[in-house]
C-alpha cells in the first residue's frame, strides 16, 4: 500500500493492526506495531515524502515467524540512514532498521508471532489479503477514536501492572521483616547458646582445676605419711625380729604367738606403705622412665626364674613362654618387670587349679604381653573398678593384698607409652594385656 498524504499515515496505521490481528498477534503487540508503524510512517512522510508500504510473514532460522513490516521510501532517505523522531519507537517492536533491498533503502520492523497462534497456510493468506482488501479504510475520527480506546486500555494495563507492583512490594518487604526477624531470633539464640557454652567452659576448667589440686594434695599426702610410716614399721619388725631371737631371752609360748602376730601385721603394714609410696611417686609425675632396647626374652627369663619362688597352689602351673627371636623393645626394663610381676603375682593368688601364663606377642605397631589365668575371673561390670585404687572385689581380700597392685600398674604402662587393659568373665578366668608401641612413644 502506498503512503503519500497526511492521512495515508492513518490507514497505514489501522492496516498495520489489521494485519497484527489477522496473523495472530496479542493485543498488547498489535498496539505496539500499529503505533511504531504510525510513527515512521509520519516521519517518511515529512522527509521523504511518503513510501509503499509491504507486510510480510517470514520465518527465521529458528522456525519462529515474525511479522515484517517494510517502508520503502519514494525518495532515497537523506545520507541513506533513518532515525525516528521519538527514540521510544524502536522499543515497541523486536527490531527496527534500514537495509537495502535490491537497490531500494527500505526500513523494516519486524515483532515476533506467538508460537500459539494459528498457523498461516497459503488459503489463509490469500483470504487475509482479499478480507482487508475489501475492507475499507475507516475515517480519521474512526481511527482516532479507535486509538484513543486503545490509549484508555493500555493506561489501565499500566495502571494495574503498578498497582500489581506495589503489592508485590508490598510482599516482598513482608517477607525481608519476616526474614529480619527470624535471622535476629537465630543471631540471638546462637548468641545464648555461646554466652553458655562459654560459662560451661568456665565451670569445667575450674572444676579441673580443683580437681588436679585435690588430686596433688592426695599424692603428696599419701606419700608424706606412707613415707613417716615406713620408719616405725620397719622398725617394729626389726624389734619383733630382736625378741623372737633364739639369742633373746626366751619366751612363754603365748608371747612367742604374740611376737608373731606383730612380725606378720607390721610385714603386711610395711607392704601397704611401699605400694602407697609408689602409687604417690607414679601419680606425681616423679617416676622418669629409663628407655632402653630390652630384650623381651631375657626379661621372660628372669621372671621365670624369681616367680617360680611364689607360694602357688600345687594345681597351677606357671607357664611362662618363650617370646620369638628377634623380642626387642624400647621401653623400661625395671617398671615393665614390676607390671608383669604385678599381673602374674595377682594371677598366682587367685587361681586354684589351672594355668597363669605369659605370652608375648609381635604386632606390627608393637608388643601385645598378656598374662592369663584359670582363676575365678571378674564381672565384667568390675573391670573399671579394679583399677581403682583400694578396690578389691568382694570376697577376694581374703587371700592377701591392698588393692593397690592394678592402678599402679596402669599408670606405669601408661608412663611407658601403652595400655593395660582387662578381659574376663567369672569362671572363665582373666586375661590382663599389656600394649606397649615398639618406640615406647
Ligand atoms: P590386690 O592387692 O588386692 O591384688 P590389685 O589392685 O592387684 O590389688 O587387684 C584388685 C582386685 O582385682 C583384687 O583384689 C581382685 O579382687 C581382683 N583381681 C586382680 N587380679 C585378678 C585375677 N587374676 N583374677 C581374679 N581377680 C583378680
Amino acid at each position: 500500500m502506498t503512503l503519500r498524504v497526511e492521512q495515508d499515515i492513518f490507514v497505514v496505521r489501522q492496516r498495520g493492526r489489521e494485519v497484527a490481528v489477522a496473523v495472530g498477534l496479542e493485543r498488547q503487540d498489535q498496539v505496539r506495531i500499529a503505533t511504531a508503524l504510525s510513527e515512521v510512517a509520519r516521519d517518511l512522510l515529512r522527509a521523504v515524502g511518503g513510501a509503499d508500504v509491504a507486510f510480510a510473514i517470514v520465518e527465521s532460522a529458528d522456525g519462529r515467524r515474525h511479522l515484517r513490516v517494510d517502508l520503502t521510501p519514494v525518495t532515497p532517505l537523506p545520507g541513506g540512514r533513518y532515525e525516528p523522531e521519538s527514540g521510544a519507537v524502536a522499543r515497541l517492536v523486536d527490531t527496527l532498521s534500514v537495509l537495502t533491498v535490491q537497490r531500494d533503502t527500505v526500513v523494516r520492523m519486524s515483532r515476533r508471532v506467538p508460537a500459539t497462534a494459528r498457523a498461516l497456510t497459503a488459503e489463509r493468506l490469500a483470504e487475509l489479503r482479499a478480507q482487508l482488501v475489501e475492507s475499507a479504510p475507516s475515517t480519521v475520527e474512526d481511527e482516532l477514536a479507535t486509538q484513543n480506546l486503545q490509549l484508555v486500555s493500555a493506561l489501565d494495563e499500566v495502571r494495574s501492572q503498578r498497582d500489581e507492583l506495589a503489592r508485590l512490594n508490598e510482599e516482598l518487604e513482608q517477607t525481608n521483616r519476616g526474614v529480619m526477624a527470624l535471622y535476629q531470633q537465630l543471631t540471638d539464640e546462637l548468641e545464648a547458646t555461646n554466652r553458655g557454652v562459654v560459662a560451661l567452659y568456665a565451670e569445667l576448667d575450674e572444676k579441673s582445676a580443683q580437681l588436679r589440686t585435690a588430686s596433688e594434695s592426695k599424692s603428696r599426702f599419701l606419700a608424706n605419711v606412707s613415707h613417716e610410716l615406713r620408719a616405725p614399721v620397719t622398725a617394729i619388725i626389726g624389734l619383733a625380729r630382736l625378741l623372737a631371737d633364739s639369742a633373746s631371752d626366751p619366751l612363754t609360748t603365748e608371747q612367742e604367738q604374740q611376737v608373731g602376730l606383730i612380725r606378720s601385721s607390721a610385714s603386711d603394714l610395711l607392704t601397704l606403705v611401699n605400694e602407697l609410696l609408689d602409687l604417690a611417686k607414679a601419680e606425681s609425675g616423679r617416676i622418669e622412665p629409663e628407655w632402653a632396647e630390652v630384650d623381651l626374652r631375657a626379661l621372660f627369663g628372669q621372671l621365670r626364674g624369681t616367680l617360680r619362688a611364689l607360694p602357688a597352689a600345687e594345681e597351677v602351673d606357671l607357664v611362662v613362654e618363650e617370646p620369638a627371636a628377634p623380642a626387642t623393645v624400647r621401653t623400661d626394663e625395671v617398671l615393665l618387670a614390676q607390671v608383669l610381676r604385678n599381673l602374674l603375682h595377682n594371677g598366682m593368688k587367685f587361681t586354684t587349679r589351672g594355668e597363669v601364663r605369659l605370652r608375648a606377642e609381635q604386632r606390627p605397631d608393637g608388643w601385645r604381653l598378656t598374662v592369663s589365668d584359670t582363676g575365678p575371673g571378674i564381672p565384667p561390670q568390675l573391670h573399671d573398678r579394679v583399677f581403682e585404687e583400694f578396690y578389691q572385689v568382694p570376697g577376694s581380700s581374703r587371700v592377701g593384698g591392698t588393692g593397690l597392685g592394678l592402678p599402679y600398674a596402669r599408670r606405669l604402662v601408661n608412663l611407658l607409652g601403652g595400655t593395660l587393659e582387662l578381659a574376663s568373665e567369672p569362671g572363665l578366668g582373666s586375661t590382663f594385656t599389656v600394649w606397649l608401641p615398639s618406640d615406647g612413644t
